[in-house]
């Protein structure tokens, strides 16, 4: 099974539910969590992994050839993304606006923009001693995630088998590298806050998982703290809530000290029990 957890903002504790989920899970099955939060990947901090390997990841960014090109401004009038423009006799290259979508290159009469390979970030594989843990990381200043995310995810299709459990840990938001990141789980969780301000983006990313046809569930970080209205807005919609996580000021500690919570909180443990049931019984029904 995939399952992506997901968040429709920043700073609701996706990160700290990915990794202690992975590795609860793991303790009784083969698990690979995998960072899809390549702008700015954080699981790592929480997993003392084993270093296995490095790959460089890479784009392809279309190259003018001046003494080819004929000047008629086609490639960049059909370039949706704005990464090519004309000044005086050049055509300048943004590379990173550029989508490679190989329009340009493709349609362009004089082959003048021939597409090459460019660093985009890199894709590390770390193994603990409970999981497999791989993840993407864009070099700074890249903004075109999505790429990297798709090479991520099918790195990990090839390398783990079918009955690996996969974990995508996604960006939070819901622009396309988070649909990158969910469109092919089976599941997704959305991790929230009982505040206004994470009922709001909750559900902005229930409009977009119901939109890809996805099932999914909420879990409520922080739970205790704000108000019930995620909780009403959840049985309105029946979406299924799958824990209640405690708002804790030792959850918090625990966290800034790149610890696992679950290993020290029973309450916690007891909260990533119910998702795996959950997770469970929908496998079960699925299969
Ligand atoms: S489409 Fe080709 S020939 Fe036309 S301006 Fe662009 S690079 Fe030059
Ligand atoms: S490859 Fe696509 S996105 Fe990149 S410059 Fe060409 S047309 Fe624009």
């Amino acid at each position: 099974m995939k399952i992506a957890i997901a968040s429709g903002k920043g700073g609701t504790g996706k990160t700290t539910l990915s990794t202690n989920l992975a590795m609860f899970l793991g303790e009784r099955e083969r698990v690979v969590l995998v960072d899809l939060d390549v702008e700015e990947p954080n699981s790592n901090l929480f997993l003392n992994g084993e270093f296995l390997k490095k790959e460089d990841k890479m784009k392809m960014i279309p190259q003018w050839e001046s003494s080819t090109c004929t000047h008629c401004n086609h490639c960049v009038e059909i370039c949706n993304f704005h990464a090519l423009i004309a000044i005086a006799n050049e055509i300048l290259v943004f590379p990173n606006l550029c989508h490679s979508c190989y329009a340009c290159s493709e349609l362009c009469p004089t082959n003048s923009l021939p597409m090459e390979a460019q660093k985009m970030g890199e894709l590390s594989h770390f193994r603990t001693q409970q999981i497999d843990f791989v993840e993407g990381r864009l070099n700074i200043g890249e903004e075109q995630a999505v790429s990297l995310i798709s090479q991520t995810k099918k790195y990990v299709e090839k390398y783990f088998s079918d009955d690996t459990l996969k974990l995508y840990d996604s960006p939070p938001g819901t622009s396309c590298p988070v649909i990158e990141s969910i469109k092919d789980a089976d599941f997704v969780i959305l991790v929230t806050e009982p505040t206004p301000f994470g009922l709001h983006d909750l559900t902005l990313a229930v409009e977009t998982t119901r939109a890809l046809k996805k099932n999914f569930g909420v879990v409520i970080n922080r739970y205790g703290m704000g108000n019930d209205d995620v909780l009403s807005y959840c049985e309105k919609e029946a979406i299924p809530v799958l824990a209640k996580i405690p708002h804790s000021i030792e959850a918090a500690k625990l966290y800034s000290q790149g610890k696992l919570i679950y290993k020290e909180i029973e309450t916690f443990k007891d909260e990533m029990q119910s998702i795996a049931l959950y997770l469970k019984q929908f496998s079960k029904e699925r299969a």
